[in-house]
This record gives structure tokens, C-alpha cells and sequence, in this order.
């Protein structure tokens, strides 16, 4: 299956067990709109060459559609279709007034200067400009992209239509940024891991975890868990892995390979040793937590895996085939659309803050993303226990009867 396939096949499991019907099914299935640009650049020694962008717009039923923008070679139209309709159950799950939508540009960052990264954003900008907008679609930060890169568009946007921070979330404290926006996701994550453990009777404290990808979203779940006293047994990034039984030095790690981003493979400490993404990704935890790309969750792992139960930090980590495995196995799996929704949510936040020209605090920030990851938490957890549910097909059962209402109250 492709990423657009499985979606789809989550969508239809949780449709027909809600009993939706074909009608709404297939309004739930299409994306509203799909933007598929070209964006020509110069390069620094003169030549040009030119990117395929996308951004595709899948539903706005319950208000503007916000969703990241991704920078990798691997970027396709089904694969931000795929991410585009994510984003539509997560905003819902965790039921703020947003539907879904993602982009992405296929290239290859590590290759461009920064100033062919800041042209490659300003052109990408330009080619949507008229499709996005703080009322419609409100790009964030996702694989690639960061604060800079947030900074360039709302720059852009806003030489088109006037000062315009609300277009963008993400941004830099210093252009309407949100206190807490960065450590956002793997902060909502880290609440989902705690959360999950205290109702397996289990502390985060003294708590196993093995972490694929350490790049934003993986390097703040490793930190704030570390800091509730859990071992870090294990991290990695595109570069290779790393491994200490007793726990991985994390803020050393987070200072020298986080910010700024260095190569994991480099890194050498006392008892450390190498370890390959399979031996990772079937390390004997008790949490694993995949925060890279889609997909890295095959039957063979599922078959392998050895964690007590995995927490999805990235979109999209589990195959269909994995995660019914992993249902026989009795392994629970907290979906994406839970899981990593504290960034959507932070984003919501700032946008908030953007449109009223108001700024909160840090603390204030963080206590209100505690209350929606624990209230989502909840309602989710309680279909699975009454409903003997997975967690994944719980949460699109939330996530669509929101959205389905909302579809069927404001008419075809
Ligand atoms: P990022 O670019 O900051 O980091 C990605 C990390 O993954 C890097 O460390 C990179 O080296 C690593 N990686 C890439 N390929 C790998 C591989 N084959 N094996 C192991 N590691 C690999 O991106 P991010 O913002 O941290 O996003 C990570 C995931 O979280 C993505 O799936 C993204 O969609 C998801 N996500 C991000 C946010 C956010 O707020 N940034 C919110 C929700 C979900």
C-alpha cells in the first residue's frame, strides 16, 4: 500500500465501524484541493535548477486548514496527500477549529546553500501565496523546515497581502513566534508516554525508551522524558544509531547534536556503542518511540519488536500490516494522530495568540497543551476500553465523528 492507500484503509475501517455510509465516506476521502507547482531557482553558481512543490488542501470543514511543510527528496503527491488527510483527523482528535492540509517541495536541503534554501522558500511561497492564508491554510514546521524557514514565508506572504503573521505557525519568538512551540510535539508526546505507562501501572520514572530520529521532535522527547527520569537507551538519525544500556547521556546529545544538528554517528562516549536502525527499532524497552519518517514500521519489526508498547512521534511510522501484528501481539500502538499532536496544537496557539496581538507565557502555554493532550487521552482511551478498540482505530473513530458532523451540518 501506499501512504495514501493506508490512510484510506484507517479512514475506512473507522467509517464502517461508526456506520458513516458511502455518502459522507466519500466526501471524508477527497482532498478539497491539490496544488501542484514547479519552483525554479537560481543556484549559487548560476545554473538552475527547478523543485516540484505541492500543497494539498484535504478538508475544512471544521475551519482553516493547517498542516506542515516538508523538505526531502521523497516528497510526492501521495505522500502529502497522505499527510494532508492526517492532519484532518489530528486537528480533529484533538478538537481544535482547524481541518487538515500538508506541503512539501522534493529536494534535498543538506545540498542547498542557505540562500538557495531561503530563494527554493520565497518562490514556493509566491507560487501559493493566493492558496494559503491566516482565514484558509496555515503552514508549520515539519521534516527540514524549521523557524527560519517560517520566517521566509510569512516575509513573503506578507510582501503579497500585508503583515500577515498568522499565515505561519512556528515562527521565531521574535516575529510572533509561541513561547513553547518548538518543544511542542515532543512535549504532547512525552504526556502520551506518561499517560500510557501510569495506566500500565508503570512510572515514567526509571521507564525504557528507544527513540528513531533526533532531530526536533525526537531530540525534545528524548530530553523532557530524561528529565521525568526515564532512560534513554537508544537514539538515531538518517547518519546511524546509538546505544547505552544504562541510559544515553541526553543533554550532552541535545546540546552537541540537536541544536545545532550534527551527525549522530559521531558521537563516542564511555559504554556507547553503535547500533543499526533494525536493532533500534526491536530494542527490549518499554516505549518505543519512532520520530523520523512513515513507513519504518514493517511486519518483519512488528514480528521482531520488543517494546511494551510504541508511541508515534513521526506520521505515519506503521504499516497496516505492522500495526494489525502488533494487535495480536497485544502491543499497543498511540497513533500519530494522538501522539504528535502537540505541535498542531502549540501552532494553534500562536495562531490564536497572532490574531488577537496578545502573547502568553511559556508556563501558560505548556499547561494549557497538557489539559488538550490529557483531555484527547482520555476521550480516546475511552473507546478503547469500551469499545475494545485499538488506539488507532479509537482515535479516527473521534477524529471522523467530529469532522462527519461538521461535513453533514454545513451541507455538501
Ligand atoms: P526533523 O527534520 O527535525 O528531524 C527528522 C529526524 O529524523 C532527523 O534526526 C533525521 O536525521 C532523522 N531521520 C531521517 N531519516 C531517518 C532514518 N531513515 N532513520 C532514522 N532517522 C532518520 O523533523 P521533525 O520535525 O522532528 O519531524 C519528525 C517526524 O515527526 C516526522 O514524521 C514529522 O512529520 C513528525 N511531526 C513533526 C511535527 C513538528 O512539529 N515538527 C509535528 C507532528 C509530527
Amino acid at each position: 500500500m501506499n501512504p495514501v492507500e493506508i490512510t484510506n484503509h484507517y479512514i475506512r475501517q473507522a467509517s464502517e465501524l461508526m456506520g458513516l455510509g458511502s455518502r459522507v465516506e466519500l466526501l471524508l476521502l477527497s482532498a478539497e484541493a491539490e496544488h501542484h507547482v514547479s519552483v525554479p531557482i537560481e543556484l549559487d553558481n548560476g545554473d538552475v535548477a527547478v523543485f516540484s512543490g505541492y500543497r494539498i488542501q484535504h478538508n475544512s470543514a471544521r475551519g482553516p486548514m493547517k498542516g506542515g511543510l516538508r523538505f526531502h527528496p521523497s516528497v510526492d503527491a501521495d505522500d502529502v496527500r497522505a499527510l494532508a488527510s492526517l492532519m484532518t483527523w489530528k486537528t480533529a482528535v484533538v478538537n481544535i477549529p482547524y481541518g487538515g492540509a500538508k506541503g512539501g517541495v522534493a529536494c534535498d536541503p543538506a545540498t542547498l546553500s542557505a540562500g538557495e534554501l531561503e530563494r527554493l522558500t520565497r518562490k514556493f511561497t509566491q507560487r501559493i501565496g493566493s492558496e494559503i492564508g491566516p482565514q484558509r491554510d496555515i503552514p508549520a514546521p515539519d521534516v527540514n523546515t524549521n523557524a527560519q524557514v517560517m520566517a521566509w514565508i510569512m516575509d513573503e506572504y506578507s510582501r503579497m497581502h500585508g503583515y500577515s503573521p498568522a499565515v505561519v505557525t512556528g515562527k521565531p519568538l521574535e516575529l510572533q513566534g509561541s513561547a513553547g512551540r518548538e518543544a511542542a510535539t515532543g512535549r504532547g508526546v512525552v504526556h502520551v508516554v506518561e499517560q500510557a505507562l501510569a495506566d500500565a501501572g508503570r512510572s515514567i520514572d526509571g521507564a525504557t525508551i528507544a527513540v528513531q530520529g533526533f532531530g526536533n521532535v525526537g531530540a525534545h522527547v528524548a530530553l523532557l522524558a530524561h528529565r521525568l527520569g526515564a532512560r534513554i537507551v537508544a537514539v538515531s538519525d538518517a547518519s546511524g544509531g546509538v546505544r547505552h544500556p544504562d541510559g544515553l547521556d541526553v543533554p550532552r546529545l541535545f546540546t552537541e547534536f540537536a541544536v545545532p544538528r550534527r551527525d549522530l554517528a559521531g558521537y563516542e562516549d564511555d559504554g556507547v556503542r553503535a547500533l543499526s536502525q533494525e536493532e533500534l527499532l526491536t530494542e527490549d524497552v518499554d516505549v518505543l518511540v519512532p520520530a523520523a519518517l512513515g513507513g519504518v514500521l514493517d511486519e518483519q519489526v512488528a514480528k521482531d519488536l520488543r517494546a511494551r508498547m510504541v508511541v508515534e512521534a513521526a506520521n505515519g511510522p506503521t504499516v497496516p500490516e505492522a500495526d494489525a501484528l502488533l494487535a495480536d501481539r497485544g502491543i499497543p500502538v498511540l497513533p500519530d494522530i494522538l501522539a504528535n499532536a502537540g505541535g498542531v496544537t502549540v501552532s494553534y496557539f500562536e495562531w490564536a495568540q497572532n490574531i488577537q496581538s496578545m502573547r502568553w507565557t511559556e508556563d501558560d502555554v505548556n499547561r494549557r497543551l497538557a489539559q488538550v493532550m490529557l483531555d484527547s487521552y482520555r476521550t480516546v482511551r475511552g473507546l478503547v476500553e469500551q469499545r475494545k478498540l485499538t488506539w488507532r482505530t479509537a482515535a479516527y473513530v473521534v477524529g471522523l465523528g467530529r469532522v462527519a458532523k461538521a461535513t453533514v451540518l454545513r451541507g455538501v
